[in-house]
């Protein structure tokens, strides 16, 4: 179980905010591309009602690779979901280059951890060309010729006629980033997307986004419960408090590559995600 000492937890936030590492989250300035802004999120239930988040404030600027870490049920799919649309914040607000979000839309788009997310009946090319064609309007052979660009970039060219059940999990969580990235989204949302995958072909997919970005240049907000993942995948990690999430801290994770898991830096930076973690 995740330790909840809230008082404890209260005080060292006040002593925290004046570390290095959270001076970060002072930095929400009003340019960012997606920013949440005191947002406190919670579920109505039958027993009354859920918090998920307690006044989170981040952002995220464009090109920035920002990661989500904490503990399980800490609210960081809530997160994820309010700056999807999918959910409202009780408080706070979420905005995507300055305008508050309202509702799901194709500039934000989603990747899950589930392998189930891609339509069965469709061929890996019409999966990732039917966004593009229903959100953005694009006729058959545009739509097509684009998703084959993407199929292309994320090494799944060979298998634009194949349908889902034909790949493996690695290869459908392909699909799904390029049927996301097809859209040219201001922020491409990522839920564990990994989470389901054996070691190496995480460490793998883990390699390939970086790649990706390198390439494409997007903008992320990506959750994990991994240190590890949250180092190698971040150019910045956030950490939360259990539930209801807080904002602990902020690290800066732009240095790390995957060469460098056993350098002094990247032991020094996983302990600390681990102290603020584990209180
Ligand atoms: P995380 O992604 O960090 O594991 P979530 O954001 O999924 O956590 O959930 C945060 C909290 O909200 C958890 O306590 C979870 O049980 C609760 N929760 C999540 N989804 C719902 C829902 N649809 N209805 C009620 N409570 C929910
Ligand atoms: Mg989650």
């Amino acid at each position: 179980m995740w330790p909840v000492a809230t008082e404890l937890f209260d005080a060292e936030l006040g002593a925290r905010a004046t570390t290095p590492a959270t001076v970060a989250a002072a930095t929400t300035a009003a340019d960012r591309r997606l920013r949440f802004d005191g947002v406190t999120l919670a579920y109505a239930g039958e027993g009354g009602t859920v918090q998920a988040t307690e006044r989170v404030s981040l952002g995220l600027a464009e090109g920035e690779r920002l990661v989500l870490l904490g503990p399980s049920g800490c609210g960081k799919s809530t997160l994820l979901k309010a700056a999807a649309g999918f959910i409202e914040p009780a408080e706070g607000q979420v905005l995507l280059d300055g305008r508050p979000v309202r509702g799901p839309g194709p500039e934000r788009m989603v990747v899950f951890q589930e392998f189930d997310q891609l339509p069965p009946w469709k061929t890996v090319r019409a999966n990732v060309a039917f966004p593009l064609r229903v959100a953005q309007g694009l006729g058959r052979a545009e739509a097509e010729a684009r998703a084959d660009e993407v199929l292309a970039q994320v090494g799944l060219a060979e298998f634009a006629t194949a349908f889902p059940h034909q790949l493996s999990g690695g290869m459908k969580q392909r699909v799904a980033i390029a049927r996301a990235l097809a859209m040219r989204p201001r922020v491409l949302l990522m839920d564990e997307p990994f989470a389901a995958l054996d070691a190496l072909t995480r460490r793998r997919m883990q390699q390939e986004l970086l790649a990706l970005w390198r390439q494409v240049g997007f903008t992320l907000l990506f959750v994990t419960h991994s240190i590890e993942e949250a180092l190698f995948v971040g150019s910045r990690v956030a950490v939360l408090s259990p539930r209801p999430g807080r904002l602990i801290g902020e690290l800066d994770a732009s240095a790390f590559d995957f060469d460098q898991a056993g350098s002094a830096d990247f032991q020094a930076a996983t302990q600390t995600l681990h102290d603020w973690l584990f209180p």
